[in-house]
């Protein structure tokens, strides 16, 4: 390793999602598993005159500032869509969660008596449901 390889103690960097390590989505938590430009990188299309070589340049000097870890379903939520803020952007996600899943939210507690009065198929069936719900509740929870 030569001097430009050494790292200060505090210049640690950052694990990105494809080296195993479990890095939290910016908007709910879960493992992220893409990068969000918090500028659409289509907004740059609509402004008129932009050469391909001026546009990459600029796409270039982004990811610093501009861009986080997402998981998929939130960078596909937040698509193309422009907001002022990254709590902006962490609202509408949890918005659409909530519209996504409502049924599921409002499924009533089961405890576990009740559940294994259920057979093998609807067992299991209630508890991923009870699963996915713990997980959706934890997303929504996530950095209020
Ligand atoms: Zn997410």
């Amino acid at each position: 390793m030569g001097i430009q390889g050494l790292r200060g103690p505090y210049k640690k960097r950052k694990p990105r999602p494809d080296e195993g390590v479990a890095i939290p989505c910016t908007y709910c938590g879960m493992p992220a598993s893409s990068e969000d430009h918090i500028v659409p990188v289509s907004i740059l299309a609509m402004i008129d005159g932009l050469t391909q070589e001026v546009r990459a340049e600029i796409l270039g000097q982004l990811p610093p500032l501009i861009k986080v870890y997402s998981c998929n379903q939130c960078n596909s939520v937040l698509g193309n869509r422009f907001f002022r803020t990254l709590s902006d952007r962490r609202v509408a996600v949890k918005s659409y969660l909530k519209r996504k899943y409502a049924r599921l939210l409002e499924m009533p507690a089961w405890d576990e008596e009740e559940l294994s009065e259920l057979g093998y198929g609807l067992q299991k069936f209630v508890r991923n449901r009870i699963r996915l719900k713990n997980e959706i509740e934890e997303r929504l929870r996530w950095r209020r």
